[in-house]
């Protein structure tokens, strides 16, 4: 069974072709720069020559069009019928509270999905756009949506109410959601089956560290507390992201210095985290690179964003009541041996010790970086988003066809 999974962002689409049956990659790509006369698809299938082509990519139908034509080529394409694809799956990143597990695409959810665009305005219309052009394209194909907030909806309400009047709760929906769900729901599945345990018996702190980054603490399986919030600005420092702040600071920046809105929503989400520390880069490859030359904005960036996420493994092992693994995972957490072993530092106390060699060597792969000594497993696990939404996608489709459903 072939699955195509898709990431639609405002100028962007992912895409991957998997069959599921082996959990095998047959075809992925991006197409990038959607709206310009410069769009760019890079094209990556399975055995054969990669292709990256420029070329006028005006909206998300045609850059829809764009990829099911290329998957169809005759030359760099991996089938040579639509109807090889048996379902499609979705990435949308938010489905409030009405959705707790991945769901069919009917009208009902449709509208479900739209509902929830005042939530995430930046992201939802545009994973929405995408599910109404690949409709046109393959009709007759199911389509499963995969909510990046839903493994959080697990969370206990001391988790998710904020300490403001309940009635902004009930009349506007202002709580935490998290995010990244379907990557930490992963490494935690990853981490349970390195260990040979239960996903149910552990304890699992997982840290996704990206362009945005989060913090989510796993409790038998499930989500009891996570670092991103109402919108994914809350928590760790990141890219370009502040995380937690003083509100204050917002209602001071509008009364004394004057800033309009739009400008402390642009410097709150775009020019803070390791960017606005550092002047740099929000790019940790070269804050890395100037922390090796001696910059001390760069060595400032990082220990605040190492000792940020430090303070929240900590909170999070309180939360649970100690913790069995935490998993580094991400660009960052997969390629920056410094930072996994920053945010680890004195952590000893709790039973948390990297074994510096083992994490030095564990770049871009998968494997164990605590000390034999160490009480708590540490790993590095690579994160593979569009497995579980394929995996999701396929377990829907298979329970709709069984007879009687
Ligand atoms: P996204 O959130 O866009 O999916 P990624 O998971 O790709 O982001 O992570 C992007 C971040 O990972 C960037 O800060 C980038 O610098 C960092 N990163 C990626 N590869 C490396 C690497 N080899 N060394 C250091 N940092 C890396």
């Amino acid at each position: 069974m072939k699955i195509l999974v898709l990431n639609c962002g405002s100028s962007s689409i992912k895409y991957k072709l998997i069959e599921i049956d082996n959990e095998s990659i047959i075809a992925s790509g991006k197409i990038e720069r959607i709206g310009m006369h410069d769009g760019i698809l890079s094209h990556h299938p399975s055995g054969k020559e990669h292709i990256k082509k420029v070329m006028e990519i005006l909206n998300h139908g045609k850059a829809i069009k764009i990829m099911v034509d290329t998957l169809l080529d005759p030359e760099h394409g991996v089938i040579k019928d639509k109807k090889e694809i048996t379902a499609v799956g979705h990435r949308v990143v938010h489905g409030g509270e009405k959705f707790a597990k991945s769901s069919l695409i009917t009208d009902e959810v449709k509208a479900d999905i739209k509902d929830c665009f005042d939530l995430a305005p930046l992201h939802n219309h545009h994973n929405f756009s995408g599910i109404e052009a690949i409709e046109k394209i393959l009709p007759g194909v199911p389509h499963v949506a995969v909510f990046d907030t839903s493994f959080h909806q697990t969370m206990p309400p001391h988790s998710y109410i904020y300490a403001l009047p309940y009635a902004e709760y009930q009349k506007y929906g202002v709580r935490r959601y998290g995010f990244h769900g379907t990557s930490h729901r992963y490494v935690a599945q990853k981490a349970a089956e390195l260990v040979k345990k239960p996903l149910n018996e552990l304890k699992i702190i997982t840290c996704h560290l990206g362009n945005g980054c989060s913090i989510t603490a796993i409790d038998k399986s499930k989500s009891i507390d996570t670092s991103m919030g109402f919108t994914p600005l809350e928590g760790l420092v990141m890219g370009t992201r502040c995380g937690d702040l003083d509100p204050a600071i917002v209602i001071h920046l509008i009364s004394r210095a004057g800033l309009p809105l739009t400008e402390i929503d642009a410097m709150l989400n775009k020019h803070s985290g390791l960017d606005g520390i550092s002047g740099i880069s929000n790019d940790m490859r070269e804050i890395i690179q100037e922390v090796d030359n001696g910059n001390k904005r760069a060595q400032l960036a990082l220990d605040i964003f190492t000792y940020r996420l430090k303070k929240y493994i900590a909170a999070y092992a309180g939360a649970m009541g100690g913790t069995d693994i935490i998993v580094f995972t991400a660009g960052i957490g997969e390629n920056v041996p410094k930072v996994r072993e920053q945010s680890c530092e004195n952590l000893e106390f709790m039973g948390i010790k990297i074994d510096k060699n083992k994490n030095e060597q564990t770049i871009a792969k998968q494997g164990e970086i605590s000390d034999s000594s160490s009480k708590v497993k540490i790993f590095c696990i690579p994160t593979n988003e569009e497995l579980i939404i394929a995996r999701d996608t396929a377990k829907i489709i298979k329970e709709r066809e069984k007879p009687g459903v």
